[in-house]
């Protein structure tokens, strides 16, 4: 069945729509642009497809009804997004605006690909409050609608960058993310460069098989955190079901199929996983693989009272011995850590409060 919101359709299937509305060919391009290419919030704003179309395709259709509930801006001038769903759920973006090379802009948007998560991560706020249920096609490019739609407004650069890193495990939903992917890549949608969209998994093996064999050219992140499986077991539920044994055999898989390197996320958590024998674990993990480790001091989540963020130079001493012992690494840059940066920390406070 055809979702009732239009940024779930593909160009195929919104022919398919005005077909049945026994439309010409052609309004199914326009739709097209209008929607995915020029994030219309408002059927009115479409001028060119006619009163009397517009008001047949709105009694059937809509475009989506996700409304930025609520806005934060770090004094970093990372933002994070509550957008509620047209269910009365909500979920968390967070756009980082970055200056890269040459200082050029270059606005990276991380979004989420599900309400909640079953995977459970301890140092995670979204894994403490559970699965809900998965987002669609239409409500995942909402997220990167809405806030390119309000950067328009205020005249900033839209979103160049996309990373599935919010809320979610991306592969658990991985048709509705697969279609989203498809339609921010589309040269009459948002036109983001597929190399600039990236995919981070808590280690699905399965997912990361299916993204290999999809031929999709985006960047591949796996959430490690630690290297032995009794290790990983304890922050990671997932690694019970899929140990680290099999999530290897399935990234080298995906390096001989994709031909990409990997980059493996390493949350840096005070006294669990930063010592030196953490880092010959990795060594020999990793020692197969064309990766890049990230590094990323742990945010603090005010529900797990065991995880604790480690001091700036213990960062800098891990990575520094990561790479003595020849493994490529870079510490990620800190962002938002005055307004809850971390997944689900957002929504939890919010929901604590009654306001959804
Ligand atoms: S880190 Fe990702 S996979 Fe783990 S619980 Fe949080 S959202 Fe889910």
């Amino acid at each position: 069945m055809i979702d009732s919101n239009l940024r779930s359709l593909n160009e195929e299937e919104m022919a398919h729509v005005v077909k049945e509305m026994k439309a010409q060919r052609f309004r199914a391009k326009q739709l097209f642009e209008w929607v995915h290419g020029k994030n219309v919030t408002e059927f009115a704003e479409m001028s060119n497809l006619g009163k009397n179309f517009l008001a047949d395709l709105s009694k059937n259709y809509d475009l989506g009804h996700n409304k930025i509930i609520k806005r934060q801006v770090s004094a970093d001038g990372t933002e994070k997004y509550l957008l509620e769903l047209s269910d009365g759920e909500a979920v968390e973006c967070v756009l980082m605006r970055y200056r890269g090379d040459f200082s050029k802009k270059r606005n990276t948007i991380c979004v989420s690909s599900q309400v909640g998560c079953a995977m459970g991560c301890t140092f995670c706020a979204t894994g403490q409050s559970g699965f809900v249920r998965n987002l669609s096609a239409g409500e995942i490019v909402g997220q990167i609608y809405e806030v390119n739609h309000l950067l328009a407004t205020e005249g900033a650069e839209s979103i160049g960058n996309v990373v599935f890193m919010g809320m979610g495990e991306p592969f658990l939903n991985w048709d509705n993310v697969y279609k989203a992917i498809k339609l921010l890549n589309d040269k009459n949608g948002q036109n983001i460069g597929i190399r600039r969209i990236s995919l981070s998994t808590c280690g699905i093996a399965e997912g990361i098989r299916k993204l290999a064999d999809s031929g999709l050219d985006i960047t591949l992140a796996v959430s490690l955190h630690a290297a032995t499986d009794s290790e990983r077991s304890k922050i990671m539920p997932i690694n019970e079901r899929i140990p680290l044994g099999e999530l290897m055999a399935a990234c080298s898989y995906y390096q001989k199929k994709a031909k990409k390197r990997i980059t493996f996320e390493y949350a840096l958590m005070a006294g669990k996983n930063d010592s030196a024998g953490n880092i010959m674990e990795l060594k020999n993990l990793l020692k197969e693989l064309d990766c890049h480790v990230n590094i990323i001091p742990v945010n603090p989540v005010a529900d797990t009272k065991s995880i604790f963020r480690p001091e700036k130079k213990a960062v800098s001493d891990f990575a520094k011995a990561l790479k003595k012992a020849g493994i490529n690494c870079s510490v990620r840059e800190e962002k938002g850590l005055d307004i809850d940066g971390a997944c689900g920390q957002l929504r939890g406070k919010i929901a604590k409060k009654g306001l959804f």
